[in-house]
């Protein structure tokens, strides 16, 4: 739109885009407001749109993720900088790098707290767990929230507990449409695992609570893809995205070596491609903890927002990814050189 078009031209404009079935995504920005359409575009007549009073031009945005990509918000706030997502009082995409850090699954509210201490004195911000397990086995321990509603409630509780204790904000991942709501009262923000990146109702879903979502790339999605499947949640109106790199599928007998194969590269593509941060995790990614140290410290190199580690004070007693969980101590060095590392390139990112 013009610079001085009046909200009763935006608000045409929008009626204009109804008609057509489709919907209209509104950002207002400092100087200017852009409007993107939502939907299936081949039943607009797009050129009809360029002459409608206040706009200044109707430009096609090609790409398949449009309403999270740079091209868009370049065109709103003049800048195309990444935006800071908040989750409760920790920005994500901001300054430094934010570390996301806890157990693979909440097991007793003891194990919880007494990580949550650890993770906490070790510099994390914000503390993970799994109430709900994605799990490729029947017969393996399925989280808490397996057994019950009311475990996964309990369970929740001690996340929140544990989150206002030690002043960490707390997210656990959704793994179906009806554990959303349960979940979404109790964490700051909502994680939607890799085996659920292509599940659009559960993403709709779970966009439609506001809340900020930790969004995995599948392990066999394509860049394409995965942005592709992120702009279901901004669809929704809701551009609190942070993106999650955690690991493809080895190739040959790389599966031999690690769980997946962390793809480095993606992270400074998706930064050049979208104003969404991202953060990688390199414990599913490498499934080794004598790995994590590293592939963190590469990650932060590549230009990563911030990283999701798995912590336990003794990992060889977690009920689930014990082989790929370091301590307290070792996340304190992870994240001590990871900003060292930070600084270093901070100037040079991008
Ligand atoms: C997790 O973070 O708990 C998890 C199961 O990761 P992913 O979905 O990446 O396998
Ligand atoms: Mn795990």
């Amino acid at each position: 739109m013009k610079s001085e078009a009046t909200d009763a031209e935006i608000a045409n404009v929008v009626k204009e885009i109804r008609k057509y079935g489709l919907k209209a995504d509104v950002s207002r920005g400092e100087f200017r407001t852009v409007i993107g359409l939502v939907g299936d575009e081949s039943k607009i007549p797009f050129s009809n749109f360029a002459v409608l009073p206040g706009v200044k031009e109707a430009v096609m945005v090609e790409r398949p993720y449009k309403l999270i990509s740079k091209e868009y918000s370049r065109r709103f706030d003049g800048a195309a900088e990444c935006r800071v997502v908040k989750v409760g009082n920790v920005g994500i995409g901001g300054d430094e790098p934010v570390f996301i850090a806890g157990p693979c699954a909440v097991e007793s509210k003891q194990q919880l707290f007494k990580i949550a201490e650890g993770i906490k004195k070790a510099g994390a911000h914000i503390l993970r767990g799994g109430v709900f397990k994605p799990r490729s086995s029947v017969h393996s321990f399925q989280g808490l929230g397996a057994i019950g509603w009311k475990e996964a409630e309990e369970a929740l509780s001690w996340l929140r507990e544990a989150g206002d204790k030690f002043e960490l904000s707390v997210i656990t991942e959704v793994r179906g449409e009806t554990q959303v709501d349960l979940v979404a009262k109790y964490t700051d923000m909502l994680q939607i695992g890799t085996r659920n990146m292509y599940d659009q109702d559960l993403i709709t879903t779970m966009a439609r609570k506001n809340k900020p979502i930790l969004f995995k790339r599948h392990f066999g999605a394509g860049i394409e893809e995965f942005l592709s499947f992120s702009e279901y949640i901004a669809a929704e109106g809701n551009k609190d995205i942070v993106l999650c790199e955690r690991g493809v599928l080895p190739l040959g007998k790389g599966k031999d070596y690690t769980r997946y194969t962390l793809d480095l590269a993606a992270i400074p593509v998706i930064q050049k491609e979208t104003y969404l941060p991202i953060v990688a995790d390199p414990s599913h990614a490498t499934g080794r903890r004598d790995l994590v140290f590293n592939m963190s410290c590469a990650a932060i190199a590549a230009g990563a927002n911030g990283l999701m580690i798995e912590v336990h004070y003794n990992p060889a007693e977690s009920l689930v990814d014990s082989q790929q969980i370091i301590t307290p101590d070792e996340l304190k060095e992870v994240i001590g050189t990871c900003r060292r590392i930070h600084r270093l390139i901070a100037t040079k990112k991008n």
